[in-house]
């Protein structure tokens, strides 16, 4: 893998783990697109559009946006032309399903993922995390018990899909406690270890 060719990244880790952070940096690092669902959900629900509705209350409980949805939107998203050559993916897939859909996307390409980064933190720091966020940011999807359900969600469907990369030999564990810089490091000392190049750009 060179520099030309770019990387293909997900980043995964428990809401709090700082994955959406780490994934602008590391995206920035390899000169790719850092690609959020939460984000495009997000942007859609604050200019009023058509995905926007359909989406508000589903995110607003914490719960899961249907497969479908999801895969529609990633996919124009993935079929833009800064993806061509790479991208870092933040928050998809989430479950099973959603793997099956990537892979298939992927692999009408000739694609498949280069590296999974699974961003370990401790639950109760995800949890004290979470909620320094809420006050900051006054997301209405980080109250007490929407938190609660969302790591619940995190635990049942989405920590499963690490299982299905680490049979694929794709997944770096990363110590996703400490200061920014030293988080940053660590992944892109993991990411280089595979073989993948970071941009002279960056
Ligand atoms: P995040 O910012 O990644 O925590 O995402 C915020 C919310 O967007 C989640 O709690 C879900 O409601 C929704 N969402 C984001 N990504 C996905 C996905 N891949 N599948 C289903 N729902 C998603």
């Amino acid at each position: 893998m060179t520099a030309a060719q770019g990387a293909r990244l997900l980043i995964v880790g428990p809401q709090g783990s700082g994955k959406g952070t780490q994934g602008v940096r590391i995206a920035e690092a390899f000169g790719i697109p850092a690609i959020s669902t939460g984000d495009m959900f997000r942007a859609a629900i604050a200019s009023g559009s058509e995905l926007g509705t359909q989406v508000t209350e589903i995110i607003q409980a914490g719960n899961l946006v249907p497969d479908e949805l999801t895969t529609a939107v990633v996919r124009d998203r993935l079929a833009q032309a800064d993806a061509a050559h790479g991208f870092l993916l933040d928050g998809y897939p989430r479950n099973i399903g959603q793997v099956g859909d990537l892979d298939e996307f992927l692999g009408g390409r000739g694609e498949e993922l280069d590296a999974v980064i699974e961003l370990v933190v401790p639950r109760e720091e995800s949890i004290e995390r979470l909620t320094v966020r809420a006050q900051e940011q006054g997301r209405n999807d980080d109250t007490e018990q929407i938190i609660a359900n969302r790591l619940a969600i995190y635990e049942r469907e989405t920590a499963p899909i690490l299982d299905v990369y680490r049979e694929r030999g794709v997944v770096d564990e990363i110590d996703g406690v400490g200061t920014l810089d030293e988080i940053t490091a660590r992944v892109i000392a993991a990411l280089e270890q595979r073989g993948l190049m970071r941009s002279a750009a960056a």
